[in-house]
């Protein structure tokens, strides 16, 4: 047997201890160049993670990773998984490689949702810790859209570190957890309230974005554009979310339900899927 744990956020660590608990010999694959997934935007302290109050999101990556290095569990960062083969026992990574796989758990989270408007594919794609490691020290005209968890943290975080920050949301309410919604309203950032962005054009110098109020239109000049206006599972069409002989498990946020999705049941999602190759290798 040959497994991999595709996807290094919080659901493919727990899958990963727990085959190897279960003994299995599981090798993790994240994407990014350091594990964590979401984990490694979350800025506020976690309040909901039973026995440890307000525990630092960081803090839990480096216990994860700590955790992945004290069972020997070998980790591969920096590549991405983009097909599996059951049969051919292929596992096949974007840069072209291939490695033997004869086992599966998918844990690749979430994907932001796309507008769907014009011009939205050349918005730069970045993380908001990228674009404040790369910002400098000038002001930058930033818009973030949406009005979920998501946003309001970049929003607050950009507005924070002195950028010139303007929320659109298509509603006149946010569906944001109170703490965001208050961590947002000190930061000083402009919420412009129903608002839908049209349109975006890419000049030399940032963005011109169209947007659709009730009865008027208008325009935005800014340097960044940041949408975050909801999540979907990051699927892979090459990866298979089923197999007739239980070879693949797909586990965490991408197989959860939304007002399910938090860490613990990623944590208990990693479990299951590990409970369920072994069950599968035990078949074959
Ligand atoms: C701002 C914010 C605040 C949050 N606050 C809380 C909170 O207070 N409490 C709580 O319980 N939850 C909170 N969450 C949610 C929590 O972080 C997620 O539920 C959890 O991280 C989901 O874990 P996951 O492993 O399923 O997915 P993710 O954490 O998204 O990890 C998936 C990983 O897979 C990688 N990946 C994807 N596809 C591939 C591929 N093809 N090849 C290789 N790697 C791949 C990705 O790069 C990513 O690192 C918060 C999330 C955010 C964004």
């Amino acid at each position: 047997m040959r497994l991999y744990v595709v996807g290094g956020g919080p659901a493919g660590i727990s899958a990963a201890i727990w085959a190897r608990r279960l003994g299995l010999d599981p090798v993790v694959v994240e994407r990014a160049a350091t594990l964590g997934g979401q984990l490694r935007d979350v800025t506020l302290p976690i309040p909901d993670l039973p026995g440890w109050p307000n525990l630092e999101a960081q803090e839990l990556v480096q216990r994860l990773k700590a955790h992945l290095a004290w069972l020997e569990i070998p980790v591969i960062s920096g590549r991405e998984a983009v097909a599996f083969e059951p049969d051919a026992q292929r596992l096949t990574f974007a840069d072209g490689g291939v490695e033997r796989c004869t086992h599966l758990i998918f844990a690749p989270g979430l994907r932001v949702r796309r507008l769907e408007v014009d011009g939205e594919d050349q918005i730069r794609e970045q993380s908001v810790a990228e674009f404040l490691r790369q910002a400098g020290g000038r002001r930058h005209r930033c818009l973030v859209v949406g009005g979920g968890d998501r946003a309001l943290e970049a929003a607050s975080r950009l507005a924070e570190a002195g950028h010139e920050t303007v929320v659109v949301h298509r509603r006149d309410r946010f569906r944001a957890r109170r703490q965001f919604r208050e961590r947002l309203e000190a930061s000083g950032a402009m919420v412009l309230w129903n608002t839908s962005v049209r349109a975006i054009a890419t000049g030399p110098d940032g963005y011109t974005v169209a947007l659709q109020q009730p009865g008027r239109r208008l325009q935005l000049e800014v340097d960044e554009v940041f949408v975050r206006i909801g999540m979907e599972p990051d699927f892979k069409p090459g990866i298979p979310l089923q197999d007739p002989d239980g070879r693949v498990a797909v586990v965490g946020d991408a197989a959860t339900d939304t007002p399910l999705r938090s860490i613990v049941s990623a944590l208990a999602g990693g479990m299951a899927g590990a409970r369920a190759i072994l069950r599968s290798s035990d078949r074959a």
